[in-house]
């Protein structure tokens, strides 16, 4: 199997397909099919509910467009930048760093000179004509559009995270969260990057779903409550050590021997292993890489991704990173809106600080009528301010530079109710084209019978688009009936079935086994004799008979993992 396959599969059966086919498609744009939109439902939903219900965050929907300002403040608009090298013969444009993937153990980390050495070095050409490529240069990866029509219209992008959304309403969220540390906020939605040449199916896409969480948190106290409860839990890590040695360690370990950071990012790690699992990664092919040196952000403090093996090779579907202060510091920065906490003590303490005082009596001649305006000016600076012989205060909106003979630097004592910090960040950013494809590609196998090759995809209950297969044994209005009354209870009670009444029942199971429908229900003539049905599992395909007016309980408690298959047969 590879990823051909997978997406042959995904297509035929309307999981996902290229987007705009009738005008001849374009890279790196994919649209979800009635199927592929049910199961990306399901998977955000159990994420909303994993991070809502279980750990009290809260989800807010910000805009996808944003002005130029939020993204000078991110540091998209200087940062956000691949290095790109295009075909001098057929034009074609290439991410340098990944045509060197198979010569250099880190082309990421490759500056423009290097790049083009290396490039030189290997002698490679376009791999798709042979020509020789360009010089490497930078390019931005975001969608650059204008807001407002002409001479009136804002520069703005479309966003690359959804990340910024949550951070700019900081403020709004601290006063609903009743301005207390940690709080947690989620957001799902669309983002955007203008890929340089997007391959690989869903896996680099321009327009792409994000589910991103963005944990604030005090920066003196990383310790997490519920991180005693799964301490001994363990994580399979390859920590950012020369030889890529994987290690499979309990949380406490890992946090005790400082290979992750500290208690909260390493719950979330396992937090985001737990929901990977559920949602239907094979935990065998699931792990956390930690960023390389040179490939961490400056100001990430840690940083870890979970990768997943696919056909294409270890694959990053969720980054998980503590941030530290960069981004609400960013934006104080740049906005000038402050975005402190007051950390409150037990009861509130005395200290000591300098301020500055204005000596009103010199300031008069001076200053004239202004003088009251440029005393409060010098009582609210910070004597930090203060350069050599001389401090600039804004007075009526203009500054003015006041001479040090104007006012004295003196000592008070105060009470302080509690000490202000940036809050640090903990951020599980996830992948959700990622993530599904993951769970596509994990699910994929191949079997046998009698009329030859078919497919089950064994994908989790959870994940799974239709829920449920419910067949007449035989086109027979008596059987149609009582068949048609369990598919609309079962529908009625929130399980998305599928009633097929047509082809060989063979043939029905295997149409659901191929859209990884989890269960099947028949109805047959012994139904209407004792009121018992069949249901039969997926993966086993292995029947149990039980009455149909337990139909609905049963089902519901084997798609959410209450009951199994297997004590089911043994009753
Ligand atoms: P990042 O902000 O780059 O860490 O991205 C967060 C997550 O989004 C990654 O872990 C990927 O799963 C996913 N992602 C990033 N870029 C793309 C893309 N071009 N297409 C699809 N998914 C992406």
């Amino acid at each position: 199997m590879n990823s051909a396959d997978v997406l042959s599969l995904c297509k035929r059966r309307g999981f996902i397909w290229p987007a705009y086919e009738i005008y001849g498609g374009i890279a790196g744009l994919y649209d979800y099919g009635p199927l592929g939109t049910a199961m990306k439902n399901n998977i955000i939903e159990a994420w909303r509910r994993a991070y809502t219900l279980g750990e009290g965050f809260v989800e807010i929907d910000s805009d996808t467009i944003g002005p130029e300002a939020v993204f000078k403040a991110s540091g998209h608009v200087d940062q956000f930048a691949d290095k790109l090298v295009t075909c001098t013969q057929c034009k074609t444009p290439f991410r340098a760093d990944h045509l060197l993937k198979d010569k250099h153990p880190n082309p990421g980390a490759l500056n423009f000179e290097e790049l083009d050495a290396e490039i030189a070095k290997h002698g490679v050409a376009c791999p798709d004509c042979e020509g020789e490529l360009s010089r490497s240069e930078e390019f931005n990866l975001m969608f650059k559009t204008t807001i407002g029509p002409g001479s009136a219209g804002r520069v703005g992008y479309l966003r690359p995270e959804t990340a910024q959304g949550i951070f700019v309403n900081f403020n709004s969220l601290l006063r609903y969260m009743r301005e207390r540390l940690p709080f947690g906020v989620i957001q799902v939605g669309r983002g955007y990057r203008n890929e340089i040449s997007p391959r690989q199916g869903v896996i680099r896409l321009r327009e792409f779903n994000m589910m991103e969480a963005e944990l604030f948190v005090d920066p003196n106290d990383k310790t997490w409550p519920r991180f005693r409860d799964v301490r001994h839990e363990t994580l399979r890590l390859v920590p950012n050590e020369p030889g890529d040695k994987e290690v499979v360690m309990s949380l406490e370990e890992a946090v005790e021997q400082r290979v992750v950071a500290n208690e909260t990012l390493a719950y979330f790690l396992w937090f985001t292993q737990r929901f990977l699992i559920m949602v239907g990664v094979d935990a065998e092919r699931l792990r956390f890489r930690q960023h390389l040196k040179n490939e961490m952000a400056h100001y990430a403090a840690d940083c870890w991704d979970a990768e997943a093996l696919l056909s294409f090779g270890w694959t990053e579907i969720v980054g998980v990173a503590d941030r530290g202060c960069w981004d609400l510091s960013r934006h104080i920065e740049f906005s000038k809106v402050d975005m402190s906490v007051l950390m409150r003590y037990d009861s509130p303490v005395e200290v000591e600080r300098e301020v500055i005082k204005p000596k009103f009596n010199l300031m008069g001649p001076e200053f004239k009528a202004k003088a009251k305006l440029v005393g409060n000016a010098l009582e609210e600076s910070d004597p930090k301010e203060i350069k050599g012989d001389h401090i600039v205060v804004l007075v009526e909106g203009s500054p003015l530079k006041v001479d040090r003979k104007y006012f004295d630097v003196v000592k008070v004592k105060e009470k302080v109710p509690g000490e202000r910090v940036v809050p640090h960040v903990i951020e599980p950013s996830h992948g959700l084209d990622r993530i599904m494809y993951t769970c596509l590609e994990h699910a994929y196998t191949e079997k046998q019978d009698k009329e030859g090759n078919y497919i089950v995809m064994r994908l989790s209950p959870i994940s799974a688009p239709i829920k449920v297969g419910v067949f007449p044994l035989m086109g027979k209005e008596e059987l149609i009936t009582p068949a048609g009354e369990i598919d609309w209870t079962l529908r009625m009670n929130g399980v998305l079935t599928s009633f097929d009444d047509s082809g060989s029942i063979g043939r029905r199971y295997a149409r659901m086994d191929e859209i990884g429908t989890p269960f099947c229900i028949t109805v047959d003539y012994q139904t209407l004799e004792d009121g018992t049905v069949t249901i039969r599992e997926r993966d086993s395909t292995e029947q149990v008979r039980v009455r149909k007016d337990e139909v609905v309980a049963i089902l519901t408690s084997l798609l959410c993992g209450s009951a199994d298959f297997v004590s089911l047969k043994a009753k």
